[in-house]
């Protein structure tokens, strides 16, 4: 597969007959897996590419969403990241105001009225399109989603690694469950509520330090333990629903 990869990336990259230098650059990326290798090849390649308009076959800039030349939607890359959709730099630290800004104006462009007297081709893409820009919106918006969505840029999926959870760990959030189901007042509710917030909000510093430091395995770690407060927070609200509390 690698080889393959290799090869293809060869080509894409028009860095034909100087394997050296791209075995070179690989290597410094500091390529150690396969999935680290292929992110390597969709940056690599994302430079070198020659995008053409599906329609005219006029030559694309890689950002540009319609042709210059037809003024025709161009479909997505498949190369693209969510980050590179909504224009965002990537990392775990994104502008909650920056985000929803570039969300906004993306799916200004890309509304259906826009494409209403364009071609049935056309109008696919847009919504195409738009479905796209909404799943890249809801992943990065909130803290856990986007710090998963990090982890599976580096090949990680975390929910295969869930036996290396810390005994002790696991017995507290048995033990928060617990005082979950036997909660008999709203405001025993609202407790555990505002305590898990905090606990969340802690963990959320937390991951953002670890991808600031660029450790991944002390973020995995920690979006493990999210990912449990977050089944909490889920549990509270569905209970706070089911007993109409505020
Ligand atoms: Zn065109």
């Amino acid at each position: 597969m690698l080889a393959q990869a290799f090869g293809k990336l060869r080509i894409l990259s028009g860095l034909e007959g100087s394997r050296k230098e791209v075995s070179y650059y690989i290597h410094k990326q500091g390529c150690h897996t396969t999935s680290k290798f292929l992110t390597i090849c969709r940056k690599l390649c994302s430079n070198y590419i020659q995008h053409q308009c599906w329609k005219c076959g006029s030559e694309i800039q890689n950002s540009s969403l319609f042709c210059s030349l037809c003024s025709t939607l161009q479909k997505p890359d498949e190369s693209m990241t969510y980050f590179d959709i909504l224009h965002i730099k990537q990392g775990f630290e994104v502008e909650d105001e920056d985000l929803t800004t570039k969300y906004r104006q993306l799916q200004n462009v890309l509304h259906p009225d826009r494409f209403s007297v364009k071609n049935a081709e056309e109008r696919k893409i847009s919504e195409q399109y738009s479905a796209l820009v909404n799943k890249a919106y809801s992943t990065l918006h909130q803290p856990l989603a986007r710090g998963l969505y990090i982890l599976h840029l580096h090949g990680i999926n975390l929910h295969e690694d869930t036996r290396e959870t810390d005994p002790q760990f696991l017995a507290e959030i048995m033990e928060t469950n617990e005082e979950l189901a036997e909660a008999q007042h709203p405001h025993d509710v609202r407790r555990l509520e505002n305590a898990n917030k905090s606990v969340m909000d802690k963990l959320t510093k937390d991951v953002a330090k670890a991808f600031r430091a660029g450790d991944i395995d002390a973020a995995k770690q920690v979006l493990l333990k999210m990912k449990y407060y977050s089944s909490i927070a889920a549990r509270i609200k569905d209970l706070k629903q089911k007993a109409g509390i505020e």
